[in-house]
């Protein structure tokens, strides 16, 4: 790219992330929801003990951890978003509408598909009568207003500490409806994260009545969401800083 170029085009752009984000939010308050925020520098507490994920606990590989120093004090670089269910809870009581966008932190190689930064969506819904049905309700609320197009939504077994039951989400391909393209590779379906009822451990964690309360809970990639409307191939790309990119939007 030549310099002229770039000064001819030099009218401001919002990144794609930034308004895949102001999506989500605007989606999400007209149903109702608030958006929460929590620290990217976190403690061990609230990013693993209190969503049931005690020290030694094996569950603790399948989130690879940036560890700051001195390593005694025992912070890091938040994993994921969950810890603002926490946080939140400490100081609000149900019934809890919420979301936490928010960036993340994983200590693994990059490819096309992971960076060691990216953005997740946090979702926690507690109340008296919350089910699975909601959360179907949600997602697909969701990922019509999202994708444009109506969806259906699959659940499929899964684990993660902080629910049960854990679940897998898939969306039926909004590109193909099913019938099979490059997208959901020839499956119809698109995996997009993790979700599921809110374990009880984590209720009590927070001191909320679990007999009483139930929640429903998901993490999805915000890079990925974006990836998946705006058919970009590489997560790598939203880090670059290439005003080739955030010029096209
Ligand atoms: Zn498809």
């Amino acid at each position: 790219m030549k310099i002229g170029e770039i000064t001819q085009n030099a009218s401001g752009k919002l990144h794609p992330l930034t308004l895949v984000q102001a999506k989500i939010g605007e989606i999400f308050t007209g149903m109702g929801f608030t958006i929460a925020d929590g620290p990217e520098i976190e403690t061990e507490f609230y990013n693993f003990d209190a969503l049931n994920i005690p020290e030694h606990h094996p569950a603790r590989d399948m989130w690879d951890t940036f560890w700051l120093k001195p390593l005694n004090l025992r912070k890091l670089l938040r994993t994921h978003t969950s810890n603002v269910q926490i946080r939140y809870m400490e100081k609000n009581k149900p019934p809890i509408k919420i979301i936490a966008p928010g960036k993340v932190y994983r200590h693994e190689a990059t490819d096309a598909t992971h960076e060691a930064q990216f953005y997740q969506l946090e979702c926690l819904v507690v109340g008296t009568d919350v089910s699975l049905a909601n959360l179907k309700w949600t997602l697909e609320t969701f990922f019509e207003k999202f994708f444009g197009k109506k969806t259906t939504i699959r659940f499929r077994p899964s684990f993660f500490p902080f629910v049960e039951p854990g679940l897998e989400t898939d969306m039926s391909c909004f590109k193909c409806s099913g019938m099979g393209c490059s997208i959901c590779k020839n499956t119809g379906w698109i995996e997009m994260g993790g979700s599921g009822m809110v374990h009880p451990k984590v209720l009590l964690s927070v001191g909320i009545d679990s007999k009483k309360y139930r929640g429903f809970a998901f993490g999805y990639g915000i890079d990925r969401l974006a990836m998946l409307k705006y058919g970009i191939e590489d997560v790598r790309l939203f880090y670059q800083g290439d005003l080739r990119l955030v010029s096209q939007f």
